[in-house]
């Protein structure tokens, strides 16, 4: 039995919990179309038949689809009076891809199919139209040239462009029957030239196209598209056959897109455009400059008010903005798609609390709505003042406005010239006449996205607003000349800017500003919607976030984006400071106690200052430090680093060859699982007696003055619990002595990193001595896997590629492996000790799917992430919460 579906016409009984079967689009068509919106009839072959014709049928379609087809086909010529292929009174059909997950302009739909020379006559007497009867026409064969038989687009619209340049045309629409006739009989040419046949049988058409939307489920630009988007495990595209409405029967026809609320900013108004007399994509494609939706109200005053009224059905049944596609056929309306639309952060978050506050969804709910990448986007920096006149003199020219943002980057033309650059981790701006599907790649990989043409629903629009990049088009003062390499900016006092590839530019997405030179930016705020939003986001989640901060100004930014406290100080982070490096060095390489105890003397007052900081910031909340962790001669100068070896030569009374020797005796093969964490610990335990006491002495300052500092001292490395025991008793002997001296205590816990495997299979004996465990995942999984987290550029990718990885497990933990260790670690350590505090603090720690898991299914009680990652550790959290 063959899955296929029949939607339209009132048809009832699927809705849009069956996109996995019927995709995005035919779901919702089904969904519209019961309850009780105009939808042209049609029928949804499903995504199982997509994945049947890719893996066994080789592009050949399987005969049982093709059966059910013209049984469906059958239905709709009754429901719709006419017949296909008919020489008197013809249905014509579109046939439409749409997948599960909405990939815009990913898979192609061809138009106005079952034409051919009879049909056109027929379809011209039926009507009493031939100009709109041959617009068909031509359009059809361009579309399904393209799509069906891949012959380029562009060697149909040069055909279209001269004609339309010989009779002195500038739009489409302006070409008569006859005119049309000739743009016919040279698209046919065009086939010839392409030695491709057009088929005029109407059933062979059908045939053929739903075959190419399967096929192209499997094109370089649906692959590539998925992969930039991390979209797999579906089956497929399923096919939507639908009869045909036209938009371009003449002036009381037209098409248009809309989204029932400002993707931009959130505002409850229509947002969307709609061309008169035009067909299908041309609003999109910016083949004319449409015009806005609420010209419709005056244009066509009946059709707009049932257009508003079905927006707010649509809106109310889905309990979200959606994107809405629809047709005007001879002054009646029919509505051709409807989605929850794309929509970038700051609108995000504004409707998730407008839904709330209208009564369309609870908190919950408009938790679920807002996306990580959108929060990303809010927490990204804008322009730092745009009433400045620095700013203002700098605006070189503008267009529209159409996905908001600050960009700033290197001007390149081309997609290859983005995707080569950013990689070098240049910041890039995408500048084109216009994009298209191919250059996804390279919108991904810029900063920001300037076009000379296209519209607010352009291609280029709707894709850099999913992806949260800045984006400005539709910017007729500008000239692209790509050959050359330049774009010249015609500014409003007609004088002109001349820039080049690689110059500087910057991009307001919020006003359509563009700037020729490089702009400052500043951080993000939390206030407005934004501060109401990420109440509820606390209200709901159940595991704690915290921070990676190694600085008082890192722990208090963590403090303003909600860290309830610090996850991980690596105080090594504080020695890299060039005051600080050589007393560092000198106690590496001292030969002698005195300059040991030297270096120690001096660094002690650095330590204390900056952890009294960070109590400070964190004023009631746990603070997690870690006591010294990376391999030695990370501190250690190069040998060729001759002004430093000087100078450390003198200070440390040695000469330059013999500091030279010590540098190079210091150097491991394989520093990593070297001499490191607790193993220096042991070996040099006057560093972390050092160390305790800055922390400790610190904690006792803060509390004089008044604040609660909560010191947890947490011990890296540990692989066996002799090695916790030998640090942990280190660390109490040091702080009670300096209780001792000050005559006064606090309360502190020393707890340890589990990062290594042997700690996690040892859980049950270290969680008797330990007060707390962290997972430092980034150590974990390096040594679970045994993959170098340096290294993993050189084979991961293709391990992505061949599947042999779904994601790069240091940015998404694995489940299976690394989270099976991390699991067993936490049932045997609470096993010992029911209360044990268990978080991580690796990278980890700031993605979501990460977040997930550690809230659900290892029940860790926080997890730490660095400091501008806590509001999407937050949404994520709360997502998770069941
Ligand atoms: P995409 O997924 O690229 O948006 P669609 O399948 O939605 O492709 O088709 C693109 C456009 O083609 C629609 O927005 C609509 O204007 C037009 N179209 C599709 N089906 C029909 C139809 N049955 N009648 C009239 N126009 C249609
Ligand atoms: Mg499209
Ligand atoms: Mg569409």
């Amino acid at each position: 039995e063959v899955p296929c579906f029949p939607f339209g016409a009132g048809e009832k009984g699927r809705s849009a919990d069956d996109k996995w079967l019927l995709g995005g689009k035919g779901a919702n068509l089904a969904e519209m179309s019961s309850i009780g919106l105009s939808v042209p009839p049609g029928f949804t072959l499903t995504t199982e038949c997509c994945r049947e014709y890719c893996s066994n049928w080789n592009g050949e379609l399987p005969p049982s689809i093709w059966s059910e087809v013209t049984a469906q086909l059958k239905v709709v010529e009754s429901k719709m009076g006419c017949e296909f292929g008919s020489d008197t009174n013809p249905l014509l059909l579109s046939v439409r891809s749409g997948a599960a997950i909405s990939m815009p302009g990913m898979m192609d739909t061809v138009l106005n199919l079952g034409m051919n020379d009879v049909v056109v006559e027929a379809l011209s007497a039926k009507t009493g139209n031939a100009r709109f009867a041959w617009d068909s026409y031509r359009r059809f064969l361009e579309m399904f040239g393209n799509v069906v038989l891949e012959i380029p687009r562009s060697e149909f619209e040069e055909e279209l462009d001269n004609i339309k340049f010989e009779r002195g045309y500038f739009e489409d629409n302006e070409l008569q029957v006859d005119d049309l006739k000739t743009v016919v009989s040279a698209f046919k040419e065009v086939y010839v030239k392409n030695k491709l046949a057009f088929p005029d049988d109407v059933n062979e058409q059908l045939r053929l196209a739903i075959g190419a939307v399967f096929g192209g489920w499997n094109g370089d630009r649906a692959i590539k598209y998925r992969e930039v988007e991390n979209i797999r495990n579906l089956l497929g595209t399923a096919v939507n056959v639908q009869s045909m409405v036209f938009g371009n029967m003449g002036l009381t026809s037209g098409t248009g897109v809309c989204f029932t609320r400002d993707p931009n900013n959130g505002k409850n108004e229509l947002f969307g455009e709609f061309l008169i007399d035009a067909q299908g994509e041309d609003v999109v494609a910016g083949i004319r400059t449409p015009q806005s939706i609420s010209e419709l109200e005056t244009a066509m005053p009946e059709v707009y008010q049932e257009f508003k009224k079905n927006t707010e059905i649509l809106e109310q049944h889905y309990g979200d903005m959606q994107d809405i596609e629809f047709t005007i056929q001879e002054g009646k309306l029919f509505m051709l798609q409807t989605r929850n639309g794309k929509r970038g952060g700051e609108a995000a978050v504004k409707m998730a609390v407008d839904f709330v506050e209208e009564g369309l969804i609870d908190k919950k709910e408009a938790v679920n709505k807002v996306l990580p990448e959108h929060l990303d986007q809010l927490l990204h920096p804008s322009f730092s003042d745009t009433e400045s006149d620095t700013y203002k003199n700098a605006v070189v020219a503008s267009g529209l406005p159409a996905s908001p943002g600050a960009a700033v980057g290197e001007i390149c033309f081309t997609n290859e010239d983005v995707v080569q650059k950013s990689e070098k981790g240049i910041p890039c701006v995408l500048v084109r006449d216009e994009t298209s599907p191919d250059d996804v790649a390279g919108m991904y990989a810029s900063e920001g996205i300037l076009t000379a043409r296209g519209g607010m629903t352009s291609h280029a629009a709707v894709v850099a607003r999913g992806w949260g990049r800045p984006c400005i088009c539709g910017c007729s003062d500008i000239k692209i000349d790509e050959a050359a390499g330049t774009l010249t900016i015609t500014k409003e006092d007609g004088s002109t800017v001349v820039m080049k590839s690689g110059d500087f530019i910057s991009l307001n997405g919020n006003t359509g500003e563009i700037m020729a030179e490089k702009i400052g930016v500043s951080p993000p705020a939390m206030k407005g919607d934004l501060e109401q939003f990420m109440t509820w986001v606390d209200e709901i989640k159940e595991i704690d976030v915290l921070a990676n901060a190694d600085t008082p100004d890192d722990a208090a930014e963590a403090r303003k984006n909600g860290a309830v406290g610090i996850g991980l100080v690596r105080t090594e982070h504080m020695f890299f400071e060039p005051e600080r490096i050589g007393q560092v060095r000198q106690l590496i390489l001292s030969k002698t106690e005195a300059q040991t105890k030297e270096a120690l003397d001096n660094l002690l007052p650095y330590q204390r200052s900056d952890f009294e900081g960070i109590f400070k910031a964190m004023d009631g909340y746990p603070v997690t430090i870690r006591l010294l962790d990376p391999p030695l001669h990370e501190f250690l100068p190069g040998v060729e680093d001759e002004e430093v070896l000087q100078k450390l030569s003198s200070q440390m009374s040695m000469t330059v060859p013999e500091l030279v020797e010590e540098i190079k005796s210091a150097a491991e093969v394989n520093p990593m699982l070297g001499l490191r964490g607790c193993r220096l610990g042991i070996t040099r335990p006057e560093i972390i007696e050092m160390q305790v006491r800055g922390i400790i002495e610190a904690a006792l300052n803060a509390i004089d003055d008044g604040v609660d500092a909560i010191p947890d001292i947490m011990i890296p490395l540990v692989g066996k619990v002799q090695e916790f025991k030998d640090q942990a008793k280190l660390v109490r002997a040091t702080a009670d002595r300096v209780f001792e001296e000050r005559g006064k205590t606090c309360k502190y816990r020393v707890g340890t990193m589990i990062e290594i495997p042997r700690a996690a299979l040892t859980a049950h004996e270290i969680a008797e001595e330990a007060d707390f465990f962290s997972f430092g995942s980034n150590d974990l999984t390096q040594m679970t896997f045994g993959y170098s987290r340096d290294d993993v550029g050189t084979f991961i990718p293709e391990y992505k590629r061949k599947g042999i990885l779904l994601d790069d497990p240091f940015v998404t933990v694995d489940v299976e492996g690394v989270g099976q260790l991390i699991k067993s670690t936490v049932k045997n350590g609470r096993e010992v000790k029911p209360e044990l505090k268990i978080g991580v603090c690796g990278e980890h720690g700031g993605d979501p799917r990460s977040v997930e898991f550690f809230a659900n299914d290892a029940g860790l009680s926080y997890v730490s992430c660095s400091p501008f990652r806590v509001p999407i550790a937050r949404l994520a959290a709360a997502q998770s919460a069941t």
